[in-house]
Formats: structure tokens, C-alpha cells, sequence
């Protein structure tokens, strides 16, 4: 079958709904437990608007020919990425952000955004990697419709990291400030008002300090490598995730294509060439390098990567030792 063909060809069949299946019914049954146990219906519709969302944008992943693969993850996106917003915001008043999570730990409240906070930097990366980063993040949906996919620099700035400490140190100080200031001692009234304003003030910096870094770069996912503050807190764990990319060694013909679609400028290849699961931290679950690689060498699969040695490669890589 010529190249053309396979790109535009469907992929329907059994299999492909074994997947979103299990996903759905974990979703609905979490939602359900999580639902009764709050007492709160709300947390329950909320979780299975998500676990449908979910289910089904992972169906037509399985099933859309390669060459709109795409659309299944940037609609999840931008539902997904809305959606929580507009949610946790309006029907109830709470902050998801990193900023929220260090008031409401200050105040030693929990709240639903303090499980979802939790839910998609510690929990997701351990079993799916990054994929909230490529598939549901609030911050990144606007950079997806950006017009820069690929990386102008092909590579990243030196030390480029290092902002990424510095901003993370930031907002948690002006956190821990405007609790002092405004929300301390504050009537519940206020506190709530106070803990809102500050998301969307937050929100709205990550957007206009995203774009024009995406402009300068002319790089879409530049907030993600050199200012998100969760990133790091997801890399880490990512590296042990359940569920990752592997690339077949026998299949592959050393193109590049997928290193040059690879919107995280991750060394692909390398992890071929090595015979490894894709192990980065930085692996957003996009699936480029599955609809870019046109031996099909690319699969998902399950396992447990407990060594340190892709930690170490990273540290390494970023010369902290
Ligand atoms: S790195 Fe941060 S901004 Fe980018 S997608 Fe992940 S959580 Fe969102
Ligand atoms: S390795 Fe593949 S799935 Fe992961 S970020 Fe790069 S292109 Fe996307």
C-alpha cells in the first residue's frame, strides 16, 4: 500500500474499542465512588463528562486515518482543557492552578481542584506519562492553535530549565503573599472571591507570557519547556510511567521523521536505536511520531520503568551533577 494510501486509510475493527471501553467504565465507576463519597453529584457528572470525553477522543485515536490523528487529541483538548476551567471557575468557585493547591495547603482546606491538582502532577504522569500535557491542559489549548508546531530553534535554549525554577519559586511565593495579605483571617465570602481572582490573574499571565514566548521562539510549546511550573513535578514522575511509546528497532529506517515532528524535541531515535521505551519525562502522549513514521513503527505499551537510569540521564543532560 503506497504511503498516501496508509495515511488516509481507517482503522476500524474490534480491537480498537477495548481500550475506550475500559477507560469509560473506570471513569464512570471513579466518578460514581467519588461522587457518593462527597456527597456531591456534581463531582459525579463532572467525572463522567471527562471519562466520556476521554473514551471516546482515545476511540477515534485508534480509529481516524493516521493523517487526522491529530484532531482526536486537540478536541479532547480543547473540551477537556474548557470545560475543567469553566467548571471548577463558575459552578464552583475554586482554583486548580499550582497557586490555588499552595492556598488551599496553606489554609488546610481540601477541595475538589486540590484532587485534580494532585490528579494530573503526581497521579496521571505515573500511568500515563504527560498525556494531561498533550491531551486536557487549560494552559496549553491556546498554544495548540498557535501556527507554531515545530520548534523554529530545533533544539532548546541553554539552561532553559533553570526559568522554569524560577518561575515555579515565583508563583509559589506570590501565593503564599496574597494568602497573607488577602485571604488569612478573611470572611469564607472573600477568601473564596480572593482564591478566584488569583487564578484567573495567574491564568491570564500564563497565556500572555505563553504566546509571546510561542512568538519568539516560534515555538507553540515554549510555556511548556521553559515556564510551566508543574512541569518539572510531572517529569519526574512521568519517568515512571505505566504507559509509553515504544519505537520496533527492525521497523525502523532511521528518517528522522518523527524527531522532526517530535514537538518536545525529544532524541527519539535514540530510544530505537537502544531498543528502550520512549522513557523522557517531557513525552506529552501527542502521537506525532505515530502519524509522522511511515514504517509504522510506533505502539503503546504497558510496563514499569523503576530504574533511575532515564532520571539520571536527565540530570545529566541538564548538567546538575
Ligand atoms: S507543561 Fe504545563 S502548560 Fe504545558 S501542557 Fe503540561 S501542564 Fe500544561
Ligand atoms: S515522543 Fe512522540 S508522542 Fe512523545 S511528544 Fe514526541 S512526538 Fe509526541
Amino acid at each position: 500500500m503506497s504511503k498516501k494510501n496508509k495515511q488516509l486509510r481507517w482503522r476500524f475493527s474490534y480491537k480498537s474499542l477495548k481500550y475506550p471501553i475500559l477507560i469509560w467504565v473506570l471513569g464512570i465507576t471513579i466518578s460514581a465512588v467519588c461522587g457518593n463519597l462527597m456527597q456531591d453529584w456534581r463531582t459525579a457528572l463532572h467525572g463522567a463528562v471527562i471519562s466520556t470525553t476521554v473514551a471516546f477522543a482515545s476511540y477515534l485515536n485508534l480509529v481516524l486515518p493516521l493523517a487526522y490523528i491529530q484532531w482526536a487529541r486537540k478536541s479532547a483538548m480543547i473540551i477537556l482543557g474548557s470545560y475543567s476551567v469553566l467548571y471548577l471557575w463558575l459552578m464552583r468557585m475554586e482554583n486548580p492552578d499550582i497557586s490555588g493547591f499552595m492556598i488551599y495547603a496553606l489554609q488546610n482546606t481540601w477541595t475538589l481542584s486540590v484532587l485534580a491538582f494532585l490528579l494530573y502532577t503526581i497521579i496521571l504522569p505515573i500511568v500515563v506519562g504527560r498525556a494531561w500535557c498533550g491531551w486536557g491542559c487549560w494552559i496549553a489549548v491556546l498554544f495548540e492553535i498557535m501556527p507554531f508546531e515545530h520548534n523554529g530553534r530545533k533544539g532548546r535554549i541553554k539552561k532553559g530549565y533553570a526559568f522554569q525554577l524560577v518561575f515555579l519559586f515565583y508563583i509559589l511565593c506570590l501565593s503564599v503573599g496574597i494568602w497573607y495579605l488577602n485571604i488569612k483571617g478573611a470572611s469564607i465570602d472573600l477568601q473564596q472571591k480572593s482564591i478566584v481572582v488569583t487564578f484567573w490573574m495567574v491564568l491570564l499571565g500564563y497565556y500572555v507570557l505563553g504566546a509571546i514566548l510561542a512568538v519568539v521562539f516560534k515555538d507553540n510549546r515554549a510555556f511548556c519547556k521553559y515556564l510551566c511550573p508543574v512541569a518539572p513535578v510531572q517529569q519526574f514522575f512521568s519517568h515512571f510511567a505505566i504507559v509509553k511509546l515504544r519505537g520496533d528497532r527492525s521497523k525502523c529506517r532511521r528518517c528522522m521523521a518523527c524527531e522532526e515532528a517530535c514537538p518536545m524535541d525529544i532524541k527519539i531515535v535514540q530510544y530505537v536505536d537502544a531498543d528502550e521505551r520512549i522513557l523522557s519525562g517531557e513525552c506529552i502522549l501527542c502521537m506525532r511520531c505515530v502519524q509522522k513514521c511511515p514504517n509504522e513503527a510506533f505502539r503503546p505499551t504497558f510496563g514499569l520503568d523503576l530504574s533511575f537510569d532515564e532520571s539520571i540521564r536527565y540530570m545529566k543532560s541538564r548538567k546538575y551533577f
